[in-house]
């Protein structure tokens, strides 16, 4: 199962990068796993995956230690409280749900102590949910300006979740305005697009698609 869902996404996400004249190899698959066991990661492993998403500490680092013989990529993509950040350094290559100018001070000191350049995004909430976490858009810049001193953090880029809706047309605009916010400044980077709605993330330039459900829940 997760073999043929495996294959159909990554199908999916060539012909959306097509679609888009873009190279489908522009966009990396983070398969997120949180809702997974470690028969199915492996699964995934065996299908040539290497970027591993999670959203919680405690769950990544058992599967990080059941999973040691393998050389992954782990990415922590939900919200992380910043008395957590030292073993957060410790067990990510890649954070992508920095949220304010002072985890990422947390997070450059850390990564410091550890020797390391930190790989982050900066969790953007475009869509001004009250729910969702993430810097407001008007704060970039502040943000950016503020982590110049942060020689221990690299910024990828940024990141957002788009508002859950059973039709993905309606994120276009959330995923439009991230990239518009990137280009103003100067970032690269785009980790946006989910099961939901990850073809109009690509479409709208998302060079990293979070996927869990359509991997393992289907
Ligand atoms: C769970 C999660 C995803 C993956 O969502 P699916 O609907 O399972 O594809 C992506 N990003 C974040 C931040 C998540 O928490």
């Amino acid at each position: 199962m997760v073999r043929e869902n495996l294959a159909r996404i990554r199908e999916r996400i060539s012909k959306a990068a097509e679609k888009s004249s873009r190279a489908p190899d522009a966009i990396k698959l983070v398969v997120v796993t949180k809702e997974a066991g470690i028969d199915e990661i492996l699964q995934a492993i065996e299908e040539g995956v290497r970027d591993i998403g999670e959203n919680r500490l405690k769950d990544a680092l058992a599967k990080k230690e059941s999973l040691d013989s393998h050389v992954l990529t782990w990415h922590m993509i939900g919200h992380l409280q910043s008395n957590k950040a030292k073993e957060a350094v410790k067990l990510f290559s890649v954070i992508h749900s920095v949220d304010s100018a002072k985890l990422a001070e947390i997070l450059n000191k850390e990564a410091r102590k550890n020797g390391k350049v930190q790989d982050i995004f900066i969790e953007v909430n475009v869509s001004g949910e009250k729910s969702k976490f993430g810097v407001q858009p008007k704060g970039i810049e502040a943000f950016l300006k503020e982590a110049e001193t942060f020689r221990n953090l690299k910024i990828r880029g940024l990141m957002t979740m788009a508002p859950f809706t059973d039709n993905a047309e309606t994120t276009r605009p959330v995923f439009k305005k991230l990239k518009e916010l990137a280009d103003a400044n100067g970032l690269k980077e785009l980790s946006m697009g989910m099961s939901q709605d990850f073809e109009v993330a690509i479409e709208e330039g998302s060079t990293m698609v979070r996927i869990g459900r359509a991997i393992f829940k289907q």
